[in-house]
């Protein structure tokens, strides 16, 4: 019953301080917790930053535009414990918005942030000195002034984060680099036929059976047996007969008016454009309309 009391006695507390912001003084005291701090992680267009409130006082840091989010609020409780060891108090609560902080510093293994690892190194000599230290998650962005306070100072920090970037940020932020610089190429390669089917060059889904994949491939790129086998064997290229021009993957798509009634049975268009039929989503009857005008067999 004693544990009943103690437990409904605690919950109330911590309940408390998620969900008043300032009005966490009251189980704060009850808690007999001497002091707090609010902490916080800011990224924003290559800006990273990272503040802490410890009242009545704010600092911030800036950390290298590699770091990520989960970073710059581990780096937060970082600087909050050096805050905290300058102090001749020995309990504490730190408050954040940051539930991924959270969890990177409960999941204990090989492949933990650096960050994390720090500060559970650090913790442990804290707690060696006779500091009690709590964490308490807070909603962000619901006007708590203390995490108010911390989110504003992030976004203002000119103080430079000494620490070494983590090895994991700086490959992503590298391949998002690289990733960047090949779409700006391909943005100036607006006379390809692929780019208006494919602007954006993320990864596309697949299509599990082999066969249709690859016929779907070879309609996006524009290279068909029936349209292309003529180079192999030295002869003309196919005419049609309709429109006199060579036939190519999009006449035969959108443009020959000889499929138009084909077109809009299935598409609902006599003039549907690639993109429509061949872009990351394909039209659902693409296929059913290439078998209705005999190519399918032919791609
Ligand atoms: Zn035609």
């Amino acid at each position: 019953m004693v544990l009943g009391i103690l437990r409904s006695f605690l919950y109330q507390c911590i309940c408390s301080i998620a969900t008043s912001g300032s009005c966490a003084i009251k189980p704060y005291n009850q808690l007999t917790l001497q002091s707090g701090f609010r902490k916080d992680g800011s990224k924003s267009d290559g800006y990273v930053g990272c503040g802490i409130f410890f009242p009545p006082d704010t600092c911030s840091y800036r950390l290298h535009a590699s770091c990520s989010v989960l970073t710059a609020e581990l780096a937060a409780v970082f600087y909050a414990l050096q805050k905290i060891v300058a102090s001749h108090q020995r309990l504490y609560c730190i408050y954040t918005d940051s539930m991924s902080a959270f969890e990177a510093l409960c999941h204990t293994d090989k492949r933990m942030h650096p960050v994390a690892e720090d500060i559970l190194c650090y913790m442990h000599e804290l707690q060696a000195q006779g500091f009690k230290i709590l964490f308490c998650w807070v909603p962000s962005h619901v006007g708590i002034v203390g995490n108010e306070q911390a989110d504003s100072a992030a976004k203002a920090a000119s103080n430079v984060w000494q620490s070494p970037n983590p090895c994991n940020d700086l490959k992503i932020f590298t391949t998002r680099h690289i990733h960047s610089l090949w779409q700006e190429l391909w943005d100036l390669e607006i006379r390809n036929k692929l780019h208006f089917i494919k602007p954006r060059i993320n990864i596309w889904s697949i299509i599990h059976i082999r066969v249709t994949d690859v016929k779907l491939t070879r309609l996006r790129i524009g290279h068909t047996r029936f349209t292309h086998k003529h180079l192999l064997f030295g002869e003309r290229a196919p005419e049609c007969r309709t429109c006199h021009i060579n036939f190519t993957a999009a006449h035969i798509l959108t443009e020959c008016p000889t499929f138009n009634s084909h077109r809009v049975t299935y598409f609902n268009s006599s003039s549907p454009n690639m993109k429509e039929l061949l872009g990351e989503f394909p039209h659902p009857h693409l296929f059913d309309f290439l078998k209705a005008i005999g190519f399918y067999h032919s791609i």
